[in-house]
């Protein structure tokens, strides 16, 4: 038997608790691994609150992520005791997920834990810093450099945001941290960031063009902000694009792309394939100040996990939420 969160539904209504259930109730796959860590990711609190449909089908176990221990495996590049680490590929969504002691899934998601990080570390990146890493390539392959000029991240006090602005800084990147929390000031300089932008500027319908400011930005709020960040890039600035916190609009005119050449690049970490993965959590490990990864991480036992998500929903975590299912 092991402890997991269980989402169900009862007359229509979504419910979650804590249940035991038995290992021939883990769903198909090749490797099934003990967990060690998990996090909890905007997604994850949107399914645990029942505020966006993410579970597919039911009963499901929520948690997009998971570090923790094969402990058998009929898969040939995995064998008991290896590391391992998953984000993604509908993990949680339609198939049991992060959030319990175990997990059976196809091998193929699983990619080795990454030296020199802990499963702890791992999980203190997780979903969010392999996104935030993933925002971080997509402007280096459309050419943007520090020389260009300020780098604007949305949601900076946030789990993408934050790792976002870490690494942008330790690259060498001026970097903007636009954030609702003014409080969070003294936190964002200690990551990197050299100004404070306050998300009330970017949250009202604005100009089809506005001052350019920008050399490149990582959007996780979407909807009115994007449409405003979009506006306020430099000629042949670059938006990467990942989250919908300010919602799933887009309410943009065309006029930043067709008269200032700038590129919106979308970014998916869930079916991202499995060498773009491996590339992200390798520059994690080189462009990520293992220090500074450590201030952003909050652990929350995994009792009190279901309780953590609202404040979540809410945008009242900073940084990072560390799970230990069965971390030392
Ligand atoms: P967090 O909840 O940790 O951070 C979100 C941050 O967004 C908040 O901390 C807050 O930062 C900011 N925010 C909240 N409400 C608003 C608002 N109305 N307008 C503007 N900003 C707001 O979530 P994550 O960092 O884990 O995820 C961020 C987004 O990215 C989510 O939408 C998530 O779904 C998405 N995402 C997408 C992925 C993909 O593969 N495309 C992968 C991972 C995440 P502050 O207080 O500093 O303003």
């Amino acid at each position: 038997m092991f402890k997991a969160i269980v989402l169900d539904k009862a007359e229509d209504q979504q419910t979650v608790a804590f249940k035991e259930l038995d290992e021939a109730q883990l769903p198909e796959g090749d490797v099934t691994v003990r967990v060690a860590y998990s996090t909890m990711n905007y997604k994850d609190a949107l399914a645990l609150t029942g505020s966006a449909p993410i579970a597919k089908s039911y009963p499901m176990v929520p948690g997009i992520d998971f570090a923790g221990v094969v402990e058998s495996s009929d898969n040939p590049d995995f064998k008991p005791g290896d590391q391992v680490v998953l984000n993604g590929w509908g993990v949680g969504e339609k198939h049991w997920g992060g959030l319990a002691e175990k997990v059976r899934v196809p091998g193929d998601w699983l990619i080795p834990l990454q030296t020199p990080f802990t499963e702890r570390q791992a999980m203190g990146l997780g979903t969010a810093g392999y996104t935030a890493m993933l925002c971080v390539l997509a402007l280096e392959k459309q050419g943007v450099k520090p020389e260009d000029g300020p780098i604007l991240v949305t949601g900076a006090a946030g789990g993408v945001g934050s790792v976002a602005v870490a690494v942008l800084a330790k690259l060498g990147y001026d970097v903007a941290a636009m954030t609702g929390r003014p409080e969070e000031a003294d936190f964002l300089k200690m990551l990197g960031a050299s100004s404070i932008v306050d998300r009330a500027e970017y949250s009202e319908k604005g100009r089809p063009l506005a001052k350019e400011q920008w050399a490149g930005a990582i959007d996780v709020a979407g909807g009115q902000v994007l449409a405003n960040v979009c506006a306020a890039m430099k000629y042949r600035g670059v938006v990467a694009a990942c989250g919908l916190a300010a919602g799933m609009g887009f309410p943009a005119t065309v006029a930043p792309f067709i008269l200032r050449g700038v590129t919106l690049v979308g970014v998916d970490s869930v079916m991202a394939p499995k060498a773009e993965r491996l590339e992200a959590w390798k520059r994690l490990a080189q462009d990520l100040d293992i220090n500074k990864l450590e201030n952003l991480i909050t652990d929350v036992p995994f009792e009190q996990v279901i309780d953590q998500a609202p404040l979540m929903m809410k945008g009242q975590i900073r940084g990072r939420i560390v799970v230990p299912v069965a971390g030392e």
